[in-house]
């Protein structure tokens, strides 16, 4: 066992062994109880949770774990943190069969905002999408850990799909990975062919990236997307009677096409969205790094009077 954090023989090798993984998950488990607090589980309790019979084996492994994922400590063993890390992942189900959720296609009950035909859900390998498979417009794109989608009805992991989908994209937005903490930069890209995949972002002229390099975490978007985690959105929504952080992307045009963005430069690039609710509309201007720069309000003219 070592403390270098970037020893990955050492940490996937921790998984190979079947009493490893049975000690973690003893350990996760007993934490993961509704008490408080992270428990200590005493030598023998812990041996016969993990169902051992023979000690020499169960030492063994005990001790190859010992150090940075399992503490040992007076009163028994304890998941330190990375060891707790470990255990969410084997319980967001990314290192088992439950990587492949038997989540049938279904629709949203919301329609494209390109062609008018209805928006389907299914999830593939453990990326989650709302599109459109009449004009292959893709509104979320998200990755969801099974965990979060198994025993759900349909509104359920909709609304599982939304929370995690705001969750990632709201890190990046900030600047942040949401996997590994890393800061991310948004870059603006025009409309070049060279997406990676037909269904990120292919309609959209300019569209953003977040991409962060050191642990692969990616996100394609339209540049208004941004404006769904800003606080002067947020108040527009609520002014309006309205919880914009319940109102998933997909339903939201301005949010998921480029519509309601005008290009005002590209050298560098400014953007204005304008996002309307009754007789109100909210006007944001961005930069290049998607900040908001500006934003207004203004009265719609009600053009019957
Ligand atoms: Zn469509
Ligand atoms: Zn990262």
């Amino acid at each position: 066992m070592t403390d270098d954090p970037l020893d990955t023989d050492a940490a996937f090798s921790l998984l190979a062994d079947e009493t490893r993984v049975r000690i973690l998950e003893e350990l996760g488990a007993a934490t993961a109880s509704p008490e408080t607090g992270i428990p200590r589980l005493s030598y023998a309790d812990l041996k016969s949770r993990v169902d051992v019979r023979d000690s020499g084996r169960f030492n063994y492994h005990l001790t190859k774990l010992v150090g940075n994922y399992v503490a040992k400590e007076d009163e028994g063993y304890r998941l330190r943190w990375p060891g707790l890390v470990l255990y969410r992942t084997l319980v967001a189900g990314h290192l088992t069969d439950e990587a492949e959720p038997a989540v049938d296609r279904f629709a949203v009950g919301t329609d494209c905002h390109r062609c008018g035909d209805s928006l389907e859900a299914h999830s593939y390998e453990t990326l989650f999408r709302i599109r459109c498979r009449a004009c292959d417009a893709t509104y979320t794109d998200v990755y969801v850990p099974t965990h979060g989608l198994v025993d759900r009805d349909r509104s359920g992991i909709l609304a599982a799909v939304h929370r995690r989908s705001r969750t990632i994209l709201d890190s990046m937005v900030s600047g942040q990975c949401p996997w590994c903490a890393r800061d991310v930069t948004p870059e603006i890209h025009e409309h070049d062919g060279s997406l990676p995949s037909l269904h990120d972002a292919r309609d959209l002229d300019p569209y953003a990236v977040y991409h962060c390099t050191d642990c692969t975490g990616f996100q394609y978007v339209p540049v208004s997307r941004c404006l769904l985690y800003h606080p002067a959105t947020v108040a527009f929504y609520h002014d309006h009677g309205l919880d914009l952080t319940e109102i998933p992307a997909w339903e939201l045009p301005w949010a998921v096409t480029d519509d309601a963005t005008t290009v005002l430069a590209s050298d560098p690039w400014r953007f204005r969205v304008r996002i309307e609710l009754e007789d109100e509309a909210f006007v944001a201007e961005l930069n290049d790094e998607l900040e908001v720069v500006d934003t207004t309000r203004e009265l719609i003219d009600d053009i019957s009077v």
